[in-house]
């Protein structure tokens, strides 16, 4: 009896000291832009809120890499695990593997299409709208370029699609004309800078307006029309990273999609350790609408365009600093 009471204290304390507390991996696929940093920390403190534990991997870029960081992530004891997947493909045998062993997976900001995925993002097809729409009410007309994201990425067609869905009439009735249109491989800024320069030769410089996939990708075609000259031109991103925030002050980028990352750090988190506990995420809809039409639970949150207009949303929301902005 005194036994078994001091084994209850035992576990009753080793409990309040997080000895039993879950374990949640992370897998990064790169940390090229800015606003990963600002996904990983609202991640590590809404475990941190609900007991869990944090470790994690960066794949820098590499599919292969990113198989093997999720096997150590499981031999490391995770009880769930938060994937943000570089190669939407190479990634499966990784997710299949973590099913094999019950650990949850949380698809994040990128779609994975395998049966029993937790898919969180925010709606990456809304977001293409928006970045379309904010190039057509200030180019009507004229000579489009569409900067996509990386191949591997579900997003980057996702976002394609919602962008033709703005200027698809337009596009019919011979009012724009795409005269240029490449995939931006890894989402690196260089190869969008390298494929925009290419689209200025070949057109001889006469392109209206850019609608570039994220500000990163923008960051490249801005530098690109610099180089050559071209200023005043409406170009799109998405992230509200800093330097593109800078721009849309200054005027040389027309919009950037804003997706508060704190918001989906903190719900992704929390999915993961509702999940790990073999519990269903509230809230959460059933989902299929990837190429593969595998059905997924899935929760999206609302994206917010940014231009010179409502910039002050992003200082009021604590994004970004008032001395921050317009650093010019
Ligand atoms: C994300 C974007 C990000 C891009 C490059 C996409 O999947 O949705 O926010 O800019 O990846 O990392």
């Amino acid at each position: 009896m005194k036994l078994k009471t001091t084994l209850t204290a035992l576990a009753l304390s080793m409990a309040a000291a997080g000895a039993f507390a879950q374990v949640v991996g992370v897998s990064w696929s790169n940390f090229q832009e800015e606003r990963w940093k600002t996904d990983e920390a609202a991640i590590k403190a809404q475990l941190a809120k609900a007991g869990a534990s944090y470790i994690s991997a960066d794949a820098g870029g590499s599919p292969e890499k990113q198989l093997a960081d999720i096997d150590s992530l499981i031999s490391k004891g995770a009880k769930a695990l938060i994937i943000l997947a570089m190669d939407k493909d190479a990634i499966l045998p990784a997710v299949n593997k973590a099913n094999q062993r019950k650990i949850p997976v949380v698809a994040y900001d990128r779609l994975i299409e395998a049966p029993g995925v937790f898919y969180i993002t925010f709606d990456n097809v809304e977001v293409g709208r928006m970045q379309a729409r904010a190039i057509f009410e200030a180019k009507p007309k004229g000579n489009y370029v569409m900067i996509k994201g990386s191949p591997t990425d579900p997003n980057a067609d996702f976002l394609r699609g919602g962008q033709q869905e703005i200027i698809d009439a337009a596009v019919k009735k011979g009012d724009i004309k795409i005269v240029g249109e490449e995939y931006t491989d890894g989402w690196k800024p260089e190869v969008a800078q390298k494929n925009m320069e290419q689209i200025l030769t070949k057109t001889g410089g006469k392109v209206d307006a850019v609608v570039a996939s994220n500000d990163g990708t923008a960051g490249g075609v801005v530098a690109a029309l610099n180089a050559k000259g071209i200023k005043g031109i409406p170009v799109s991103g998405q992230d509200g990273d800093h330097a593109a925030l800078n721009r849309v002050a200054l005027g040389t980028q027309t919009v950037s999609v804003w997706k508060d990352a704190r918001d989906l750090g903190r719900d992704a988190a929390a999915a993961a350790v509702t999940l790990a506990k073999g519990e269903k995420v509230a809230g959460a809809q059933t989902w299929n609408g990837g190429e593969k039409k595998v059905e997924l639970q899935a929760q999206f949150l609302k994206p917010v365009a940014i231009t010179a207009k409502n910039l002050d949303e992003v200082v009021k929301a604590g994004w970004i600093k008032k001395e921050d902005l317009c650093k010019g």
